[in-house]
C-alpha cells in the first residue's frame, strides 16, 4: 500500500464512511482505518447470542435512511433493500392499552379517541413538511433556514411539547405517552426543548416515510458505503486503531470520526491551546445499557397491535417516562426504566433461525454505570408482554461500561457522542458555521460529536467532506454520489 494519499479517515462508522465516500466521488485517493475488526461502528451487525440470530450491535431503526440528504444524494433506498413496517412505533400502557404511531396519520388519529385530533393537529403540518424538517434540523443550526416556516412550525411545536405547557392540548394518556416516548431517544431530562424537538422530528418521519429496518441489519448500510468506496478506489485497514496524528500516511487531509477528547489525544501538541480549551467544555451524556435476546416466538405483547410495530417504547404514561429519565439525569438508576425496543425479525427472516425471533432493547443509565439493567428490562417488558420470559432462548447483556469499552466513540456509554443538550446543539462541538473544520491545518472531525448530532444519517461526515473540499481542493461542486 502506496503511504502517500489525498485523504485519511479513522473511524469506519456511518460518519466516516460517509467522508470517505464523498472525497472519493471527488476524485480523491482515500484510506479510513477502524480500531475494530469490522466496519461500521454504530451500523454493525453480528451473531451475539446463538448461532443464526443476527443482532444489530448499535442502532437498529433508521427514521433518517430516507430524509438524510446525504442518503437520498447517495441513493441508498436503491443501494439497500428495507422493511417499513405499517406501524412505525408503539407505546403499551397498563391494561392492554396502546398508542399506535402508524405511518398513515389518519389512523393514527382514529386509533387515540379524544386526544386523536390534538395530536393530528399537533403532527399534521411537520408530517406534511418532513423534508424540510430534515433539511432544517440536518445541518449546522446557526445557518440560516432555508425554509423559515417550516423552523417556525416546528420550533412553536417544540417550545410547546419542550415545556410545562406540554399537557395543555391533551385529555388522555396515551398521545403525551408517545410523544415522550420519541422524545426519550435524546437521553435528556424531560420536558426539555431538545428533547422535543428530536422527538417531533422522529415522529413526523415516522408518520411520513416510516422508520425503515434494513434487510440483513444496519450492517448493509455500512456494507453499501464501503462497497461504494472501494470501487472507487478507497482502502479501508480494519484492526487499526489511530492513536497520533504522526503515525499516519503523508495526507493532503485528514478527518476524524472520534470524539473532541479523542481528537485532543490523537493530535496532541498540534491542538492549540483555544480550540484544546473549547473541547475541553464539550460535555458527554449520560449512557445506555443494552440487551439483546435471542427467542423462541415473538413477543407476547397483550395489545396485538404492538406485535406489528418495528419500535416500542416502553415506561408507561408520560409522567413515569419522565420521572425515569428524570432519574437517570440526577445520577440515579430508575426502578420503572424507559426502555426502547426494536423486533427487527419480525419484519426481515434472516435475522433469525426460522420460526424464532431477535429482541433488541436498551435502557438509559447515569454516565459510565457498570450496572447490568438486563433484568430491569425484562421486567419492564414482562409488564405489557406476560410471558415473555419464557420465550428467552439467549441473551447478551451491555453495561453503559461495556458499551464504551466495544467503541470509545460511545464515552461512559453515551451513544450520542456528546449530550445533544439545546447549548450543544448549537455548538457541536464548538461554535461557529462550519464546526467540522477544526484549527489544526488539514484536520477535520465529522463524527456525531459534530453537527447534525447522533443518529445514522452520514450528515456529520458528508459537511465535514464538503467542507474539507471547498477548504483545501478549492472543489465547491458537491460529487455526484448516485449509483453507478
Ligand atoms: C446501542 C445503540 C443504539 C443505537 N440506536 C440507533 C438507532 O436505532 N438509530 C440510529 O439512527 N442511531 C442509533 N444509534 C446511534 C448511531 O449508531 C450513532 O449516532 C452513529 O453510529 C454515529 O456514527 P459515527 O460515524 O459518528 O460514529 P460510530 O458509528 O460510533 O463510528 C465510529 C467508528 O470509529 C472507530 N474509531 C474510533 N476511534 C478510532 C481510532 N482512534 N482509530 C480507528 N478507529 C476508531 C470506532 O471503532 C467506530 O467504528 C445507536 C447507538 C448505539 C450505541
Amino acid at each position: 500500500m502506496s503511504d502517500r494519499v489525498d485523504a485519511v479517515v479513522v473511524g469506519s462508522g456511518p460518519n466516516g464512511l460517509a467522508a470517505a465516500v464523498t472525497l472519493a466521488r471527488a476524485g480523491l485517493q482515500v484510506r479510513v482505518y477502524e480500531r475494530a475488526d469490522g466496519i461500521g461502528g454504530g451500523a454493525s451487525t453480528r451473531e451475539l447470542t446463538l448461532p443464526g440470530f443476527r443482532h444489530d450491535v448499535c442502532s437498529a431503526v433508521h427514521p433518517l435512511a430516507f430524509e438524510s440528504r446525504f442518503f437520498r444524494e447517495f441513493g441508498l433506498a436503491s443501494r439497500v433493500r428495507f422493511a417499513v413496517p405499517e406501524i412505525s412505533y408503539a407505546h403499551p400502557l397498563d391494561g392492554g392499552r396502546a398508542g399506535i404511531a402508524y405511518r398513515d396519520l389518519d389512523r393514527t388519529r382514529e386509533g387515540l379517541g379524544g386526544d386523536g385530533v390534538a395530536y393530528a393537529r399537533l403532527m399534521a403540518p411537520l408530517v406534511e413538511r418532513a423534508s424540510a424538517v430534515a433539511s432544517f434540523t440536518g445541518g449546522s443550526l446557526l445557518r440560516l433556514p432555508a425554509d423559515p416556516l417550516t423552523a417556525s412550525l416546528f420550533g412553536a411545536r417544540a417550545i410547546e411539547q419542550g415545556s410545562a405547557a406540554w399537557n395543555l392540548r391533551f385529555r388522555q394518556d396515551a398521545a403525551p405517552a408517545m410523544i415522550t416516548g420519541v422524545s426519550a431517544h435524546s437521553i435528556l431530562p424531560q420536558p426539555s426543548l431538545a428533547a422535543a424537538g428530536a422527538g417531533l422530528a422522529l415522529a413526523a418521519y415516522g408518520h411520513a416515510r416510516g422508520w425503515p429496518l434494513p434487510i440483513g441489519g444496519s450492517q448493509a448500510i455500512a456494507d453499501a458505503m464501503a462497497d461504494d468506496l472501494r470501487a472507487h478506489g478507497g482502502k479501508i485497514v480494519t484492526g487499526h486503531e489511530v492513536v497520533s496524528l504522526a503515525e499516519l500516511p503523508a495526507a493532503r487531509v485528514v478527518l476524524l470520526d472520534v470524539t473532541p477528547a479523542a481528537l485532543i489525544r490523537i493530535a496532541g501538541d498540534a491542538v492549540p491551546a483555544a480550540y484544546r480549551r473549547a473541547l475541553a467544555r464539550f460535555r458527554y451524556g449520560d449512557g445506555v445499557a443494552k440487551v439483546d435476546f435471542a427467542l423462541s416466538d415473538p413477543v407476547p405483547w397483550a395489545n396485538p397491535a404492538v406485535r406489528e410495530a418495528g419500535t416500542v417504547h416502553l415506561g408507561g404514561t408520560r409522567a413515569e417516562i419522565a420521572a425515569s429519565e428524570n432519574a437517570v439525569g440526577a445520577g440515579r438508576l430508575s426502578e420503572n426504566p424507559y426502555v426502547l425496543a426494536a423486533q427487527p425479525s419480525l419484519f426481515d427472516a434472516a435475522r433469525a433461525p426460522a420460526g424464532e425471533h431477535t429482541l433488541w432493547a436498551y435502557t438509559h443509565v447515569p454516565a459510565g454505570s457498570p450496572a447490568d439493567r438486563e433484568e430491569a428490562i425484562v421486567r419492564q417488558i414482562e409488564r405489557f408482554a406476560p410471558g415473555f420470559r419464557d420465550t428467552i432462548l439467549a441473551s447478551r447483556s451491555r453495561s453503559a461500561v461495556e458499551v464504551a469499552r466495544d467503541n470509545p466513540n460511545y464515552p461512559g456509554g453515551d451513544i450520542s457522542a456528546g449530550a445533544p443538550t439545546m447549548a450543544q446543539l448549537l455548538r457541536r462541538p464548538t461554535l461557529g458555521p462550519d464546526p467540522w473544520r477544526t484549527p489544526i491545518p488539514g484536520v477535520y472531525l465529522c463524527s456525531a460529536s459534530t453537527s447534525p448530532g447522533p443518529g445514522v444519517h452520514g450528515l456529520g461526515g458528508w459537511w465535514a467532506a464538503l467542507s474539507a473540499l471547498r477548504h483545501e481542493f478549492g472543489t465547491r461542486a458537491l460529487p455526484d454520489l448516485s449509483p453507478r
